[in-house]
């Protein structure tokens, strides 16, 4: 009960207010609701690597823990670890930093809010290539940003084709925000559709792209291409990464920017106004991870890519729907707008959140609707889940599908 008619929803900012609720964090709650209530339900929703992180990285974190790594450090980052990172990105990616122009951040989502701060006046416009990781937009909105969507389908094999980014541009926009490989589609770039992005890039000085690489482990098919490394665009291209997909390491917060020095300082102006240096001791691990094997991460991709495999060939059995075999990620993005529409169970499926309610209520599976993501026409499931629940979670979708058509 609040007194004197104060409310304390009137005082939340219009941009707070403006922010719509991840359709991801939706669809989970409602799983654990039903759940709660004594269904059985099967998950396919989990954007995370459902291993666990190497026990090299974690003994690091406990001996710098044990060491005394426990206070305020600076705030882009610990000399040795951007110093790791600048190595890293030289020696795997081919991209040619300094470590003065790495700035160590609390997960990837804090460096691409760090860099679209530093870009972003009130009205700009950030470039987004959809369907997109549904927190771009949140963050552009937040900065006081406008986001403009180019959209692709499974017929562009989910990548918006040069001259559809190009007609985008105006003399607002800032940056160009991609992903590849991409989350939720499992698109991937090749070398060269990249050059030709880049070229659209190169023709107007007045925008940077910012790369999203947080999958690049999670490649099945060609190689994963970092666009910085192309002809001109090293001071064009802003560089996100992290360590949560790579390595199992959701939960601890770690991932960088790299930018040309000028956008690099800002961001981590950025960061020094809102959070500080992240976490000590899992810097120090990280530096551990960083310059380790990568045998853990080759593991996981090889179970991923079987997993693939496996969900592919269960949703060959699945009437009405279209799916691109990802080449990488671990999700896929079945396009089922053949099947919008249609009347079952008393409900007529409009859309892909009636389509993901109705999987979740009729048939106990929770997926993620594309209008999360800013796309009309998929659903995302999410292979990051063991055998058995892929396999019960498959099945559903497979009943689902046969009861619809
Ligand atoms: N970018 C993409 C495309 C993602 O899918 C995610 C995580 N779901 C992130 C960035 C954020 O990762 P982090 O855990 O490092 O903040």
């Amino acid at each position: 009960m609040t007194q004197n008619n104060y409310d304390p929803s009137a005082l939340l900012s219009a941009r707070t207010t403006a922010i719509e609720e991840a359709g991801i964090i939706r669809m989970s709650q409602k799983a654990r609701d039903l759940a709660a209530e004594g269904r059985t339900i099967v998950s396919l929703t989990l954007g995370e690597p459902d291993f666990d992180t190497p026990a090299a990285i974690r003994k690091a974190a406990i001996e710098a823990m044990e060491a005394g790594y426990t206070h305020y450090g600076p705030v882009p980052g610990y000399p040795e670890l951007r110093e790791a990172i600048a190595e890293k990105l030289r020696v795997e990616n081919g991209l040619a930093y300094g470590a003065g122009e790495v700035v160590v951040t609390n997960g990837a989502k804090q460096a691409l809010t760090d860099a679209i701060y530093a870009l972003v006046d009130e009205g700009d416009e950030v470039i987004v290539l959809a369907p997109y990781w549904a927190s771009y937009a949140g963050i552009i909105k937040m900065a006081g940003g406008r986001v403009v969507e180019v959209a692709s389908t499974i017929d562009d094999d989910f990548k918006a084709p040069p001259e559809r980014i190009a007609d985008a541009i105006t003399p607002r926009t800032k940056a160009i925000l991609m992903n590849s490989p991409c989350n939720p589609s499992g698109a991937v770039y090749s070398r060269a559709e990249l050059e030709a992005l880049a070229e659209v890039v190169r023709a107007h000085p007045h925008l940077c792209i910012i790369a999203d690489e947080i999958y690049e482990y999670i490649v099945f098919e060609g190689e994963h291409v970092s666009i910085g490394t192309l002809e001109g665009m090293a001071e064009r291209t802003i560089t996100i990464n992290g360590l949560s997909k790579s390595f199992a390491m959701t939960g601890w917060r770690l991932g960088y920017l790299a930018a040309p020095a000028p956008i690099a300082k800002a961001a981590s102006k950025v960061q020094g106004t809102f959070t500080s240096a992240a976490n000590s001791f899992v810097q120090r691990a990280a530096i551990a991870a960083l310059k380790g094997d990568r045998t853990a991460c080759e593991e996981m991709r090889e179970t991923y890519r079987k997993r693939r495999d496996a969900v592919m060939a269960r949703l060959a059995a699945c009437p009405g729907i279209e799916t691109m075999t990802p080449p990488g990620t671990f999700y896929v993005f079945p396009d089922v707008s053949a099947l919008l529409g249609r009347e079952i169970d008393g409900r007529v499926l409009a859309d892909t959140d009636a389509f993901c309610d109705w999987l979740l209520e009729a048939h106990g599976l929770a997926t993620v609707p594309g209008s999360a993501f800013g796309d009309a026409r998929c659903v995302r499931l999410s292979f990051a889940a063991s055998d058995a629940q892929l396999d019960d979670g498959l099945s559903r979708f497979e009943a689902a599908l046969k009861a619809l058509s």
